[in-house]
């Protein structure tokens, strides 16, 4: 049974239980690698993008027509003798197949695999009607055995070692089982469950598709055993949401070219069964199958009229949001989610199950952008994940206290500002030269993996005038977004940047005005002061003054370029300064290769052997892969490619603050990947990443040396 953490006390608790699974983990990651590997492979020689394109579009037309789909399906599939009902409530849907189980005097029951199903809680219901439910999919069959919800919407026993299924098996086959022989393990199965097959009065399944034009359901499985449950009893229920209502088959074939590939990387899978009308049924006196098709709401209509929420249900349950993330890598599905799971199961578990079961599992996103760039239907989870957060604590009917203090000061520029150039003052009794090597005790050794920067005694703002390098008849001019990393902790960073720049004669510019880019408020869900420094910003940056806005911070230009147009619009319509400004924003690697299309002549060649961590929001956020890379060889750098360097860090502002043992958990294979490489240094392009990274370095007393991109080319410039 499950039972999700309804507050964060609880939900750390159970953190810290999984965190203890190392098997788990290492199945997780293995999982991860491999799954990274083969989706490549089987999306090879296609325009994924075009798909992901014609999936979201297919989709989208569709919601806004569910209800209309629904009756044009009931048409056809009742002139077909298919039964059709619509219920409004999980509760509905299963006391729906109840009925329709004691009407047929049914009594035992084979089930295929279906979210829909562990969504509505069907096997409890029908178990206490007294009626036998048997899951035939393995991995459904295994967790039923062990009492357990899926761990994941696709394949729901991942979290199992074969050593666990051996004892299981042994248990329900009286026989002891060898575990290395997972053939054997897999033919118990087979055993115990054909007789299921074959006494039972009804099957139960899902359905991936239901097509509008023809009454007709589509099933896609890799195990066989949908066609079984589907064919061999004499009565065949289909529950299914409502959002599985397309209009044709070409919807569903253009949906079933991304769904195999993305959910585990197969080019095709094992089933797809399409089913319309009655079939003919040895097992039935009249000779045809008895078909009832329950057609799910649960909310579904609502969200498909919602303007922002709508996009989830496109949803084609893949599953790869999660195979993707690197907090479902760590915790796995039981902790990751409640019935659903991952990055959909975040958002989905708020609308079907209630905001109990969503309070602690939603604010449990990195905002790294990995579910995003990988969902088929293109939907922006990450966003939806942290508005999902935002009507948790409506609902709730408060905010917490630090939420509210942290949206006040930073939506007035002025006081953040001063607070931040005080605080350096402060943190004089815990600083270490560079670094706050050990935290006050208050925060607890939990918050201890890593070592913290001081804030710098003097911002970049105060040195600009002194500083800023004179630089006659410019190329280009070019306002810098310097973010409250640089501003505030590595003004270096900035000022090699600019140095550098201008020995390409770039002229840059500090608007004086600009303040935080609004990231930490949307990750907070404070939507409404992220809007308000959105508006600051984009005044303070004058777009019109310059070439380009130049951005050091991976995250700040990618949440200016994403998410200020969705803050900003005004009627649905995006104003044209935020075009303008999402049009010049531009990343410093981006910058350097595709704008001063920089030379190997500008550079010494030093050889220095450098590994490189991609920051989130530059290789998804911006969709920047090869820049840095290029740059990085352009510079007379050896770059020495790490494992999973595309992967999280673990910063993420305050998600290292409130996850700390999961931050911990990704920042210690970052470091370990990192050290393997064998290099130097450490180049990255976000100052939030340099922070995490060092920190880390730091603890573990590793020799190497972590900095941005700036810095390093700064060096590595022949003359300026
Ligand atoms: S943004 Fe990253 S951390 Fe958040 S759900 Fe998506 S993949 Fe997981
Ligand atoms: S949200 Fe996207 S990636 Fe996740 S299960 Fe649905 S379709 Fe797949």
């Amino acid at each position: 049974m499950i039972k999700t953490p309804q507050n964060m006390k609880d939900y750390t608790d159970q953190i810290r239980a999984t965190l203890k699974e190392k098997f788990l983990q290492t199945t997780l990651n293995n999982f991860a690698t491999s799954y990274k590997a083969s989706r490549a492979k089987a999306f090879s020689g296609m325009d994924l993008e075009a798909l992901r394109e014609e999936i979201a579009c297919a989709k989208d037309a569709a919601l806004p027509r569910l209800e209309e789909l629904l009756e044009e399906f009931t048409r056809h599939a009742e002139a077909d003798g298919v039964k059709v009902h619509f219920a409004k409530t999980a509760q509905e849907a299963n006391a729906i197949i109840a009925a329709i189980a004691k009407e047929n005097n049914v009594k035992t029951i084979v089930k295929s695999k279906s979210m829909t199903a562990e969504e509505t809680f069907l096997n409890d219901h029908l178990e206490k009607q007294g009626l036998k439910v048997t899951e035939t999919d393995l991995g459904e069959w295994i967790i039923q055995l062990r009492h357990e919800g899926p761990s994941h919407m696709v394949m729901p026993a991942i979290h199992l070692s074969r050593y666990q299924v051996g004892d299981l098996f042994t248990g329900v086959s009286g026989e002891e089982q060898d575990p290395e022989n997972i053939d054997k393990l897999v033919k118990v199965a087979r055993k115990q469950l054909r007789p299921r097959f074959i006494e039972a009065d009804m099957g139960i399944s899902g359905a991936n598709f239901a097509m509008a034009d023809s009454g007709a359901i589509g099933i896609v499985t890799n195990e066989g055993n949908a066609r079984l449950t589907t064919t061999l009893p004499r009565v065949h229920v289909t529950l299914a949401g409502v959002d599985k209502l397309i209009p044709d088959i070409k919807t569903a074939l253009t949906a079933l070219k991304g769904l195999t590939r993305n959910a585990t990387g197969q080019g095709i899978t094992s089933y797809v069964t399409w089913i319309k009308g009655q079939p003919p049924c040895g097992a039935s006196e009249k000779e045809v199958q008895t078909r009832h098709i329950v057609f799910l709401d649960n909310g579904r209509l609502a969200l498909a009229k919602d303007p922002v929420f709508s996009e989830v249900l496109r949803c084609i349950r893949c599953g790869a949001c999660a195979n993707v993330c690197p907090i479902y890598r760590i915790l796995g599905g039981h902790t990751y989610g409640h019935v659903y799971i991952g990055a959909i199961g975040l958002i989905l578990t708020f609308f079907y199950h209630g905001r109990d079961n969503a309070r602690a599992i939603v604010k449990n996103c990195l905002n790294c952008q990995s579910c995003k760039v990988v969902c088929p239907a293109k939907i922006d989870l990450p966003y939806l994940i942290k508005k999902v957060y935002r009507e948790v604590m409506d609902e709730d009917g408060k905010r917490p206290l630090r939420n509210r203090l942290l949206a006040r000061v930073m939506g007035n520029r002025k006081l953040f500002h001063t607070l931040l150039k005080n605080a350096w003052m402060a943190q004089a009794p815990i600083a270490d030269g560079p670094k706050i090597r050990h935290l006050p005790t208050i925060f607890g050794r939990k918050h201890d993996f890593r070592t913290i920067p001081v804030l710098a005694k003097h911002p970049l703002r105060d040195q600009w005038s002194s500083f800023k390098p004179v630089v006659r008849n410019p190329k280009l001019k070019v306002a810098l977004f310097a973010g409250c990393a640089q501003d505030f902790i590595y003004p270096q960073q900035a000022k090699d940047a600019v140095t550098l720049l201008a020995s390409y004669g770039v002229d840059v510019d500090l608007p004086m005005d600009q303040t935080c880019c609004g990231l930490p408020l949307l990750m907070m869900a404070e939507n409404e002061t992220a809007k308000e420094v959105a508006e600051q910003n984009l005044k303070a940056l004058d777009t019109d003054r310059y070439d380009y806005i130049l951005t050091l911070c991976a995250s700040c230009g990618s949440h200016i370029k994403e998410n200020y147009p969705k803050l900003l619009q005004k009627e649905n319509a995006v104003p044209e300064g935020v075009k303008k400004l999402e049009e010049k924003i531009i990343d410093f690697s981006s910058f350097m290769v595709n704008v001063l299309k920089v030379t190997a002549d500008d550079f010494r060649v030093s050889g220095k052997k450098v590994a490189y961590h991609a920051p989130c929001h530059l290789c998804r956020g911006l969709d920047v892969v090869e820049e840095p890379r290029e740059l990085m060889r352009v510079a007379g750098l050896d770059y020495v490619p790490a494992a999973d360097e595309d992967v999280c860090c673990g910063f993420s502002g305050s998600y290292s603050v409130d996850f700390p043992e999961v931050s911990e958990q990704l920042l210690r294979r970052k470091v370990a990947n990192m050290e393997a490489t064998g290099a130097d240094i450490v180049v990255t392009d976000c100052p939030g990443c340099v922070m995490q990274i060092s920190g880390g370095m730091d603890k573990h007393a590793s020799r190497m040396r972590v900095c941005h991109m700036a810095e390093i080319l700064r060096e590595m410039r022949k003359k300026e």
